[in-house]
């Protein structure tokens, strides 16, 4: 399909997106596979939802999502959130989903699960999480969009935060994206142009407990579905091009109600012994292909090693200035890769710093 047909099509498509559809809903649910790739499918309802619980359970073939063995293949999908559809608008939603087994267990892939048996367990102590969700925009044919079809763009230095033909690619879908989030509640807090060209990020919070992974979920099932009408791919790759480019992260901004308080940066201290002691299992779960971001160049720390310090944009953990001079706030974990799981990434946050559920 040539741009052009793209347009016409869409102009098509908008007659038919108005008409009535007879006080039906259309639900999309959404559901992360065996691949921690997103996959959707619709379904008609007949009266407006107002409560999740009104929310049939449904299921899908596990065995072509990687999820479950062809002779077993059912897996069940149980609808944990939702949110207005910013594509299909009126009553319409787009709902996030759990995987489970006919046999009554989570889904080996199901990772809001166990994050939200934790999260419950440690509820009193209000943890927030901000994420800042880095991604590249490819064209078609995979290569970074805007690029030279055979090379490259200008070395890093007038692409981060940036305005104007040249420095910025498709800011229209980051636009359309935004907008898309704010009207289905995603907390959405800004978004900025990325280091490398082409390289965006947003965030998303500060949101409460597993409300966190819910709407960073969906907010990355709207980015894949806005670009796809304009065209382009969506990457959360960590290092998308090898090199002097800048990687993608996931950088996830953390506080407990204590933190927030007064004197509340000796709580944030007492974090940073624990974050230390499982540096190990954090990396575990941090994504993906991680290594070849944190080289420790790059505004990243090394792999290894974890390391923390006020305004250091080479630790695993930096504390803001500002938190520090305020003397309580909130600390920025900036390990994570741009693909990891955030229902993993909070978790084990809760997990290391307040304990693991007993039993
Ligand atoms: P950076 O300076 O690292 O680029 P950003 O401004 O991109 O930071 O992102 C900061 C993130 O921190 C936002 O998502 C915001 O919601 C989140 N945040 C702010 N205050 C808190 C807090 N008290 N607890 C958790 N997250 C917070
Ligand atoms: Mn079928
Ligand atoms: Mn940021
Ligand atoms: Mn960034
Ligand atoms: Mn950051």
């Amino acid at each position: 399909m040539t741009e052009s047909t793209l347009i016409s099509n869409y102009t098509n498509l908008a007659k038919y997106m108005a008409l009535d559809q007879k006080g039906n809903v259309m639900a999309e649910y959404v559901w992360i596979d065996g691949k921690g790739a997103l996959r959707c499918k619709s379904r008609t309802l007949t009266e407006k939802v107002t409560d999740v619980s009104q929310l049939p359970e449904w299921n899908f073939d596990g065995s072509s999502t990687g999820q479950a063995p062809g002779d077993n293949s059912d897996v069940y999908l149980r609808p944990k959130a939702y949110y207005p559809d910013p594509i299909r608008l009126g009553d319409n939603i787009m709902v996030m989903c759990e995987c489970w087994m006919s046999d009554g267990k989570p889904n080996s892939f199901n990772f809001r699960h166990d994050a939200e048996m934790v999260m419950e367990a440690h509820k009193g102590e209000v943890y927030w999480f901000g994420l800042e969700q880095e991604y590249t925009l490819l064209g078609a044919d995979g290569w970074p969009y805007g690029w030279p079809r055979n090379g490259f763009p200008g070395p890093q230095g007038p692409y981060y935060c940036a305005v104007g033909t040249g420095n910025v690619m498709c800011r229209d879908i980051v636009e359309a994206h935004y907008k898309a989030c704010l009207y289905a509640g995603i907390q959405i807090s800004g978004t900025n142009a990325e280091v490398m060209p082409a390289q965006w990020e947003y965030q998303v919070g500060p949101c409460e407990g597993i409300k966190l992974g819910d709407q960073l979920w969906m907010s990355r099932f709207l980015l894949h579905r806005v670009a796809e009408e304009f065209g382009a791919k969506v990457t959360f790759a960590p290092k998308p091009i090898p090199g002097d480019w800048n990687g993608a992260g996931l950088h996830t901004n953390v506080s407990t109600k204590a933190m927030r308080e007064e004197g509340g940066l000796k709580v944030i201290e007492a974090a940073m012994e624990k974050l230390a002691g499982r540096h190990k299992e954090h990396m575990a779960v941090y994504g993906e292909g991680n290594e070849s971001r944190m080289t420790g160049a790059h505004e990243t720390a090394s792999y290894d090693k974890f390391t923390w310090g006020v305004a250091n944009r080479g630790s695993s953990v930096r504390i803001n200035r500002a938190v520090a001079v305020e003397g309580k706030g909130y600390f920025e974990d900036r390990r994570p890769a741009s693909n990891a799981d955030p229902y993993q990434c909070t978790g084990i946050i809760v997990e290391t710093i307040s304990g693991m559920v007993e039993g």
